[in-house]
């Protein structure tokens, strides 16, 4: 295929890189990496931005073999880089085993997803990555390198952008298997977030809150609840929202039949866990997304302050979803030792009416220290970002080691981290 006509999920970004290669084994791939001057590695192509382009050769690891190898005693399981979530799921399920959290799609590529820092929901769900205790990455030079926990730069590791190698394969914390049952809840006025936002996103073990800014309501509360802990997951109004009566999506349009089964129906914890199903195009499909994880002390005035700019933001904004997302210690994580409330926001796929108001909501979230989600729409300076990412610097002079020549650099890297 010709550079510029494979293009990311969104359809937004056209790859300039001047070709796709596709490896079969770790040993092809190495020498892929060792003869090319300038190389990246694309996952399942889910972010928004060029982060996943290169002027060189873009290199996907779909092609490796799709091995999944659980050590029960340490509760870890090495996986393949090739694998999705959709994928993994299924496989750790039928041994017994599970992964804490997922993201609201299980579509993704674990290996892009933690490199960008990719998050659900949960007051003690950290970021996907944070479930990384090793990688296996091809580097610069086209060694096969591992990097542990054992490693004193290990937390530079796991959400690193596609900076420090090509990964190959993850390992990742598991625990016993467990079953969700969630439930929609319909049209609760924002300002109860006021005085209850704490109460509220305790109220289960991953809870999502959608508005569309076209009014000050929350349009939708998804509730996901860990089996045997079923107190707010009850058919009766919760503060003042009605329980839905049927399967919903969160995007208006969208059709209940892409969601995960709701109505309090238990099931496996990787069919409840996303929002969206595999097999089925996820989201609204036609769209562009931004997200900054911010301070979760800071949530409520956080509210207020995109409250001010409703009426720029939800002209061109098909759904805005509230998280919360445990603190982890990696070192570019936008949760990085801090507890987040993150607002995410879908918009219509049309890049010269929405980035004005991503700027906008950026100015208006700038006080509050918003750090932006790698994988999705931002236009945050480098300066900001040193600002709000404190081990930054530190990155930096870890990918100039690894990556002296700058193999692994894009203009995304040269944009927003510097050097
Ligand atoms: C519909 C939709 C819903 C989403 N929902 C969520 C959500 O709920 N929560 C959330 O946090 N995010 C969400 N995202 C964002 C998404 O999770 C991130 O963009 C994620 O990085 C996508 O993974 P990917 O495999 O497609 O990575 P890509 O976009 O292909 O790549 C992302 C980065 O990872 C690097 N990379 C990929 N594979 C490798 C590898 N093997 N070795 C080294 N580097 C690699 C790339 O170079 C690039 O820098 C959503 C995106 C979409 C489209």
């Amino acid at each position: 295929m010709d550079a510029g006509s494979r293009k990311n999920w969104a359809g937004n970004v056209a790859f300039r890189a001047a070709d796709l290669s596709r490896p079969a084994t770790v040993g092809q791939l190495q020498a892929l990496v060792a003869g090319t001057d300038r190389i990246r590695a694309l996952g399942t192509g889910h972010s928004f931005s060029d982060i996943a382009d290169t002027p060189g050769t873009q290199v996907s690891v779909l092609g490796l073999p799709p091995e999944v190898e659980i050590d029960s005693a340490a509760s870890v399981a090495r996986v393949a880089a090739c694998l999705t979530y959709a994928e993994l799921a299924v496989r750790l399920d039928e041994k017994g085993f599970a992964l804490r959290n997922l993201a609201s799609l299980p579509h993704i590529s674990v290996a892009g997803a933690c490199a960008t820092a990719t998050h659900g929901s949960g007051l003690t769900n950290p970021s996907l990555a944070a479930a990384v205790t090793g990688l296996e990455m091809v580097a610069a030079d086209g060694d096969l390198v591992t990097v542990g926990r054992e490693h004193d730069w290990f937390d530079a590791a796991p959400v690193h952008l596609g900076n420090l190698g090509v990964v190959t394969s993850t390992t990742l914390e598991v625990v016993p298997t467990f079953e969700i049952s969630q439930r929609v809840y319909e049209d609760l006025p924002l300002q109860v977030l006021d005085d209850h936002f704490a109460d509220i996103m305790a109220g289960g073990y991953s809870v999502s809150l959608f508005t569309d800014w076209r009014a000050p309501r929350l349009t939708q509360v998804w509730i996901k609840q860990r089996e045997g802990d079923t107190s707010k997951v009850t058919e009766a109004p919760w503060f003042t929202a009605a329980p839905a009566q049927a399967q919903r999506h969160p995007v208006p349009g969208g059709s209940p039949e892409a969601c995960t089964q709701q109505l309090g129906v238990p099931g496996p914890w990787y069919d409840r866990l996303p929002h969206f199903r595999p097999g089925f195009r996820p989201s609204a499909g036609t769209e562009l997304q931004s997200e900054y994880l911010l301070p979760i002390a800071s949530a409520v005035p956080v509210l207020h302050a995109v409250a001010e700019i409703a009426d720029r933001v939800a002209p061109v904004l098909q759904i805005c979803e509230i998280r919360v997302v445990a603190a982890d210690r990696l070192w570019l994580s936008p949760c990085y030792l801090q507890d987040s409330v993150g607002i995410h926001f879908t918009w219509i796929l049309n890049p010269d009416e929405v980035l004005p108001v991503v700027t906008l909501v950026e100015r208006q979230l700038a006080p509050f220290g918003a750090r932006p989600h790698w994988g999705k729409l931002f236009a945050t300076s480098q300066q900001a970002l040193r600002d709000s990412y404190p081990r930054l610097p530190d990155f930096l002079r870890l990918m100039a080691h690894h990556d002296p020549a700058g193999k692994f650099r894009n203009a995304f890297t040269d944009r927003y981290l510097g050097r």
